[in-house]
């Protein structure tokens, strides 16, 4: 019988590597952890546990938000005044694409800013949804917080999300707040390292193309040496080939590196990881776009109503880039408009607002 990959990398850490993996990070696909559980590569004294990717889980709430748009697309919900209803999650009100971004990327915040603390973590995605439903009794009190009620900010408005639209989106926060998926996350582990090795290998040898075991063997070495030693571990490679062995290109590969270690320190600078957040924004409202565009298309009369929502939006979308360029200035005068698009608005600047105090009813209260 053919055995798992996962089993394998198991069986043989004892013989080649001297240690024991006795701690399982997947990303939600649980098949190759039963798989090892039931090998018992290390016999019956040796405990594997599973921790899950702290990225991939944050993706769920995304996932899980924009399933609700299909899922519901033909369900009549009254409009905010009550006085007529209107199909589907989508537009003011309701479960916006912007919104679904925000709330994926606070719930992203909620389990980072908690690891090793499951009630904290608990209260903290409580408080998301809390919040967006005008009750702030879960949200940090304080003139810190990120909640404008709570630290008595004057701007604060209550939020307008209808109550119908709150209700459906619940269960997804109940889902993702369960106790043993937070138990998983508690070491806050990720996979972005083994990402990043693979991002090497797959550079030398695209998916997309066939390759030979041969060429796939060769493209992880090469991998390995540049992730351990960097561009410069390569020279031995070269010198064993008789090849371009010379001190100018040793002082080629050192430069490369040199120039990869300044691009890291760039890419841990605020300004980096805001012009990063903005651009993921922007794809993120662009695939939002395609999606409902998409959606749209496969309902009775879809092609003519997408012909409509294009010319509203390329209108929308003048308004809104000549407002952020009046906003924004200077600031982001090389691009303004893609810029101004995109920015992600963090929760203390869209907090928001209580028309209504409503506590929602399933929700758990934390048992800290
Ligand atoms: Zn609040």
């Amino acid at each position: 019988m053919e055995q798992h990959g996962a089993v394998l990398m198991w069986g043989r850490s004892l013989e080649l590597h001297k240690l024991r993996y006795t701690t399982f990070i997947g990303d939600g696909d649980s098949s190759s952890f039963k798989s090892v559980l039931a090998a018992k590569p290390y016999g019956d004294d040796v405990t594997i546990t599973k921790s899950d990717c702290i990225g991939h889980v944050q993706k769920r709430m995304g996932t899980q938000l924009r399933r609700l748009w299909v899922e519901h697309k033909d369900v009549e919900i009254p409009t905010l005044s009550g006085e007529s209803t209107r199909k589907g999650l989508k537009g003011a009100n309701r479960l916006t694409a912007d919104l679904v971004n925000r709330l994926q990327n606070y719930y992203g915040i909620a389990i980072r800013s908690h690891t090793g603390d499951k009630p904290g973590m608990i209260t903290a995605i409580t408080a998301i949804y809390c919040h967006h439903a005008n009750d702030h009794s879960f949200c940090p009190p304080g003139e810190s917080s990120w909640c404008k009620y709570n630290r008595g900010d004057p701007s604060y408005a209550p939020k307008e999300i209808q109550p119908e639209v709150l209700d459906l989106m619940e269960p997804v926060f109940e889902r993702l707040s369960d106790e043993d998926l937070l138990e998983r996350l508690q070491r806050g582990d990720t996979q972005n390292s083994n990402e990043a090795l693979h991002s090497l290998i797959w550079r030398r040898c695209p998916k997309g193309v066939f390759a030979s075991l041969e060429i796939i063997r060769l493209s992880t070495s090469l991998a390995v040496i540049q992730r351990n030693v960097g561009s410069v571990g390569l020279a031995s490679v070269l010198h064993s080939l008789g090849i371009l062995d010379t001190d100018v290109s040793i002082r080629l590969l050192e430069k490369i590196d040199v120039k990869k270690k300044n691009q890291l320190l760039r890419q841990r600078s605020v300004e980096y990881k805001r012009r990063r957040q903005m651009l993921r924004g922007m794809k993120k409202r662009g695939e939002d776009a395609l999606w409902q565009k998409e959606m749209s298309s496969y309902e009775a009369g879809g092609f003519g109503m997408i012909e409509e929502e294009e010319s509203g939006s390329r209108k929308g979308a003048r308004k809104r880039r000549k407002k952020a360029r009046d906003q924004e200035g200077q600031s982001i005068s090389k691009r303004p408009h893609r810029a101004a698009a995109s920015v992600s608005t963090p929760p203390s600047e869209t907090c928001p607002p209580p028309a209504s105090q409503r506590r929602p009813r399933n929700v758990r209260r934390p048992e800290c």
